[in-house]
């Protein structure tokens, strides 16, 4: 067997065209989806992230805007602007790049973020909300593998989910995502024994670990359905997931690649997060 390979990428501008015509019709009722990036600091991987961020709502009509504070930035000054944006009628979303320099108390700055407006779905209330089956703001990533599953129909009620990495980020909200939709869900991490004895299990493997080659053809069910969340920076410079993409893609019935899987995906979601949002704010002035 040798596996479909999903392209990220297609079902991510097929997934934008639509969120295009979404905003045309809000903007013709009388409102623009707007978004607030909040940076510290100088890292430039999240640079470029929040670059991509810009560039896809501005694709879509979303109006962006950046709000850059250098790295010795009190956290007072920052939650200050958040709390400002959570007043501004003309934004419905605020997301703060991760990671935030180290004296900031990263849950503290999270939190001042307005509920109705966290598209990343990182405030305690929308996780919360993510445990009960009820979130507001699904968080992108895991998001994106869902809206990717459903893309290609790949079944998710009674499967076998096997969840590799236990962050708050992607591991955690995509187990409780998946388990959402009656699948059997199991959640693996690094202090997880023997590894393979759970991912032979998946009819549905999803990796967001951050180590390059972590799932080998042997750890894989003939037939798995295989996600690759990670992105790890070779030392030749090369991009690559957690993933041996070459050897499982001979063992699975689908996998994503590294780049082009996953990632057009996040992105995609938080344009659609905040397109939900804008809409939301434009039914609840009518009533
Ligand atoms: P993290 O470092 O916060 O968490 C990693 C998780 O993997 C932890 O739970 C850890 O216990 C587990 N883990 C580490 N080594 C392991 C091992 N040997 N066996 C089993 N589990 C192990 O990372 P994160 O923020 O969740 O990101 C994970 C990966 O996904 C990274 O490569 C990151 O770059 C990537 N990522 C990609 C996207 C995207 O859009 N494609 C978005 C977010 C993160």
């Amino acid at each position: 067997m040798v596996a479909k390979v999903i392209d990220g990428k297609a079902v991510a501008l097929k997934v934008r065209a639509e969120l295009r015509e979404q905003v045309t019709s809000l903007v013709e009722r009388g409102l623009r989806p707007g978004l607030a990036v909040i940076i510290v600091g100088e890292n430039p991987a999240s640079r470029v992230y929040v670059a991509n961020k810009v560039k896809a709502c501005s694709e879509v009509g979303i109006a962006s805007t950046v709000h850059a504070f250098p790295a010795d930035t009190e956290d007072t000054i920052v939650e200050g602007r958040i709390r400002a944006l959570n007043q501004d009628p003309s934004v419905h979303g605020i997301l703060v790049q991760l990671p935030l320099p180290e004296s900031f108390d990263v849950r503290r700055v999270l939190g001042a973020i307005s509920s109705d407006k966290d598209v990343d779905g990182f405030h305690l209330y929308n996780v919360g909300g993510l445990v009960v089956g009820d979130t507001v703001f699904p968080p992108c990533t895991p998001f994106g593998v869902q809206k990717m599953l459903e893309h290609e129909n790949i079944p998710i009620e009674g499967q076998n989910v096997v969840v590799v990495g236990a962050s708050n980020i992607v591991g955690k909200p995509m187990a409780l995502m998946l388990m959402q939709r009656d699948a059997t869900v199991c959640i693996c991490h690094a202090k997880t024994r023997d590894l393979a004895q759970f991912t032979i299990l998946a009819d549905i493997l999803v990796v967001a670990a951050g180590k390059p080659n972590l799932i080998l053809p042997q750890m894989v069910r003939t037939g798995a359905v295989v996600i690759d969340v990670g992105i790890n920076r070779l030392p030749d410079g090369r991009l690559v997931g957690d993933v041996d993409f070459e050897g499982v893609r001979q063992k699975a019935s689908y996998i994503t690649p590294v780049p082009g899987g996953v990632g057009p995906m996040t992105v995609t979601m938080l344009v659609h997060n905040t397109v939900q949002s804008a809409a939301r704010h434009l039914s609840a002035r009518y009533h």
